[in-house]
């Protein structure tokens, strides 16, 4: 086994605290790559507060994960030792089923494993940890090549914040002539407005925080309204082709709906603790649709690693310490965040 130390929560109720723990040893398939920075995602707050369902504890958060290779099992074809390696919100799923035969291992039927917080039931029956600590083994079928041309703490975000926005506006095909307003400007919102205005969408910003609208406009946003002003509501009513959801919070559903032009798509890829309600009459008044979406696979998760490298697409982050972790959190909680804060694992 390999000896690592990490920042975890004990149980729910408990701050993040430094912790020793062991990872598998690497096995012929697997890439171990020692961590450089790690995002922090409001993901990793609803899990270790266990907000979305009961966790496994101790619990190492961090699936925005970017490193060094250190070693690589007697298997290993698409790494080497000193590669840049990364790693998103999966380590391992099926590889049989239809949906991971298709490139989609998050919606892999049998289960996809998540990045902590899981435990691995194809390979090794350990719980999983995550990107807050010093090291990581992981099958290489789910390690993505990192550019050496970008900002590295930067480019952590683009492993779950990136995908999880990038996936939806490819299936949907957002671009050129589309009316994309993104819901909530925070990591995930931040990375919505890059690529909707790099696909040709015309952009707004729908924030509860005025403060954030000269950010928008310096990320490409070619408009911002404040939702809590009934007047710059009532200008965009019936407008937008497309709505990404990415507020963390309980919102208001039938009115975001109503800001959809005939036809639109509401796409949620924000998970609210508690469940929502609404009348039918939001949708099928103008044919509208509420959708939804999970991060990315593993080879849409490579190719826009490959958009961004080629189009220097990286997240705009605050450099943390670890031992700031908690009033990070306070911080996101509060939505002042500018736009993603990734930890500097040196700091471990
Ligand atoms: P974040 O950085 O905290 O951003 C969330 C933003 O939502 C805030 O900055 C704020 O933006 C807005 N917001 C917060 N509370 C709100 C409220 N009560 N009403 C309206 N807007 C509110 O979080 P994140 O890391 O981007 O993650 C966002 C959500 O996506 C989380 O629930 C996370 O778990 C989920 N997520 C899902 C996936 C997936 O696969 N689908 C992947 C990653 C994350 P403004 O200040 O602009 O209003
Ligand atoms: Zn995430
Ligand atoms: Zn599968």
């Amino acid at each position: 086994m390999i000896r690592t130390k990490g920042y975890a929560a004990q149980n729910p109720t408990t701050d993040l605290a430094p912790w020793d723990f062991e990872r598998r040893e690497v096995g012929p398939h697997d890439v171990q790559f020692d961590i450089l920075y790690c995002g922090v995602c409001h993901s990793d707050l609803h899990q270790i507060k266990n907000e979305w369902f009961d966790g496994v504890f101790p619990m190492v958060p961090g699936h925005e994960i970017v490193g060094r290779v250190v070693k690589v099992g007697d298997d290993v074809t698409k790494f080497k030792v000193g590669d840049l390696a990364g790693t998103g919100c999966m380590v391992d799923s099926c590889r049989e089923c239809e949906n991971c035969q298709d490139g989609l291992e998050q919606y892999c039927k049998n289960g996809n494993i998540q990045t902590y917080n899981n435990v691995n039931k194809y390979t090794d029956g350990m719980p999983t940890y995550g990107g807050y600590s010093k090291t990581i083994v992981v099958n290489e079928d789910f390690v993505l090549h990192i550019s050496e041309k970008l900002d590295l703490a930067a480019t952590a975000p683009l492993l779950c914040a990136g995908i999880t926005t990038y996936s939806p506006l490819r299936h949907w095909k957002v671009g050129k002539g589309h009316k994309l307003a993104v819901l909530g400007l925070g990591g995930l919102g931040h990375m919505a407005v890059k690529f909707g205005v790099a696909f040709g969408a015309d952009v707004t910003v729908l924030s509860t925080s005025p403060k954030k609208e000269e950010d928008a406009k310096k990320l490409g946003a070619h408009h911002f309204v404040v939702t809590s002003d009934p007047e710059q509501l009532k200008a965009v009513k019936g407008t937008f082709d497309f709505i990404l959801d990415t507020v963390s919070a309980p919102h208001d559903f039938p009115l975001y709906l109503s800001l959809l032009n005939t036809n639109g798509v509401h796409i949620c890829v924000g998970v609210p603790t508690v469940p929502t309600s609404f009348p039918p009459f939001s949708l099928l008044d103008g044919r509208k649709s509420l959708a939804g979406s999970g991060i990315g696979g593993i080879r849409e998760t490579q190719e826009m690693l490959d958009f961004c490298a080629a189009h220097n697409i990286v997240s705009d982050i605050e450099l943390i310490d670890v031992k700031n972790i908690t009033e990070a959190y306070e911080r996101m909680l509060k939505g002042d965040v500018r736009y993603r804060f990734v930890i500097d694992i040196a700091t471990l």
